[in-house]
């Protein structure tokens, strides 16, 4: 009877590691009924060798470490080019470094649209190849090989860029075992992956609604400038729909940090001492100390966080803008993706994970996220109920007002 195998273990963060060292390839990585990758068996194909457990990072020991806020080699930054600046999520950053590796020869591993349900993993050597990986995927992405494909081009003596969430540059380098010269790494900043079932819920109503086949979504786009982001959904007859992210009811149901994986809530990766070279994110909160720069397209948030990465950064004076930026600035401007302080899982959680399955996201986000609670009782935010309780407390609270004020 075999039992060395691995089972999903609550903290696991879909990174795929255990697919990628399983020498008899008897791991695949399929969606749990929360909407998460994690790892399923083929028992028969299965050797017993204990190997992917050994390896699985959610396992593994996990170092006490102390952020040191005050080291921080950091930036503010934006790519020179205006089309690949607009076409990026924030600055544009990632592109420049990606350039920079094709152009020497390398390869770069991104994640990119594989269809309108799937973000993958994939590669290119090309600059054309980029323009797909552009673009944050708010969704977890299917790893598939790579970290066996980011071996064999580092073996081949390539140069290889490797961008992705802090969890899985962790498993690319626990999978290397070893520094490679020729490897240069990107954490992107991360506060949490949402439940694919979002995704799903979220397409299949807004197809209801247009009865037209959405191609693909595009979160991050910049019609009203950086700030003020809208969601575009792409429609296979080569028509679009673009909202706000205040009114997108999928950046509503994913910023309300309701169903994200459960890793995420208290990520071991996600801080300082980060685990790219290099780590990019918005810089939010720039606006307001350096209202000159180009906020409407975009500033990225950029750390250096090995020598390997500050040397890569500076050597992009002709594609990137690059200014010194002390870390307590950017630090004040998104705090908990720096820190990672430990978050309660919301209560309401398991509910909208639960929900997803069968309403839709606009549902789920009415009946589910925005509800208050008085003691057993909970109560939609849009229920008329609601609605009027709310009413007859601000008529109260403005009669007490006046009267305070006689
Ligand atoms: C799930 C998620 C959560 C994030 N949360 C925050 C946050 O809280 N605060 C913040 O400042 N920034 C966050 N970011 C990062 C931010 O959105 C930008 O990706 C980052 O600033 C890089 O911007 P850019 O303009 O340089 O690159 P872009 O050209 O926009 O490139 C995006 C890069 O992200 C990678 N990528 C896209 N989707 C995924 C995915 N699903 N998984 C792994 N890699 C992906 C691509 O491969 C590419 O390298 C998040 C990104 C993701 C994917
Ligand atoms: S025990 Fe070995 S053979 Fe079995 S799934 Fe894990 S890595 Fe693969
Ligand atoms: S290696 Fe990664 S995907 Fe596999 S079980 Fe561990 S955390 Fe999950
Ligand atoms: S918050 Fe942590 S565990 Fe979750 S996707 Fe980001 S890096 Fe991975």
């Amino acid at each position: 009877m075999k039992s060395n195998y691995i089972t999903p273990p609550d903290n696991c963060t879909g990174c795929g590691l255990c697919d990628n060292v399983c020498p008899k390839d008897a791991i695949h990585m399929v969606w749990s009924k929360g909407g998460f990758l994690v790892p399923s068996v083929d028992v028969t194909a299965c050797v017993d060798c204990g190997m992917c457990v050994k390896q699985c990072i959610a396992l593994e020991e996990k170092e006490p470490y102390t952020d040191d806020l005050n080291s921080v080699e950091s930036y503010g930054g934006w790519n020179k080019d205006v089309d690949i600046h607009l076409s990026s999520s924030s600055g544009g950053v990632f592109t420049a470094l990606a350039v920079k590796v094709i152009e020497q020869g390398g390869v770069v591993f991104g994640v990119v649209w594989k269809d309108k349900l799937t973000a993958v993993f994939e590669k290119t050597d090309s600059e054309d190849g980029l323009a797909r990986m552009r673009g944050s995927k708010y969704t977890p992405a299917v790893p598939g090989n790579v970290y066996r494909d980011v071996r064999n081009e580092l073996k081949n003596g390539r140069q290889v860029l490797f961008s992705g969430t802090p969890c899985q540059v962790h498993a690319l380098k626990k999978y290397l075992r070893k520094d490679y010269e020729n490897l240069l790494t990107v954490d992107i900043v991360c506060h949490g992956v949402p439940s694919h079932l979002i995704l799903e819920r979220y397409i299949e109503e807004e197809e209801e609604k247009t009865g037209k086949e959405i191609d693909y979504v595009s979160f991050r786009d910049k019609p009203e400038g950086w700030l003020r982001y809208h969601v575009t959904r792409h429609y296979t007859d080569g028509g679009l729909q673009s909202e706000a992210l205040g009114t997108d009811m999928y950046m509503r149901m994913f910023l309300s940090d309701k169903a994200l994986n459960h890793v995420c809530y208290n990520c071991p990766y996600a801080h300082i001492p980060r685990q790219g070279d290099i780590t990019l994110g918005d810089y939010w909160g720039v606006e307001k100390l350096h209202p000159e720069w180009p906020i409407d397209k975009g500033v990225s948030s950029i750390l250096a966080n090995t020598s390997k990465g500050s040397v890569a950064l500076n050597r992009l004076s002709d594609r990137l803008e690059l200014r010194i930026e002390p870390f307590s600035k950017i630090y004040n401007g998104q705090k908990v993706v720096y820190v990672r302080p430990e978050k309660v899982i919301p209560p309401s959680r398991s509910m909208v994970l639960e929900r997803l399955r069968e309403l839709s996201v606009t549902d789920v986000y009415r009946k589910v996220v925005q509800t208050v609670t008085f003691g057993p009782f909970s109560l939609s935010k849009f229920s008329y109920i609601y609605r009027l309780l709310f009413t007859v407390y601000r008529a109260v609270k403005s009669v007490k007002h006046k009267l305070l004020k006689k």
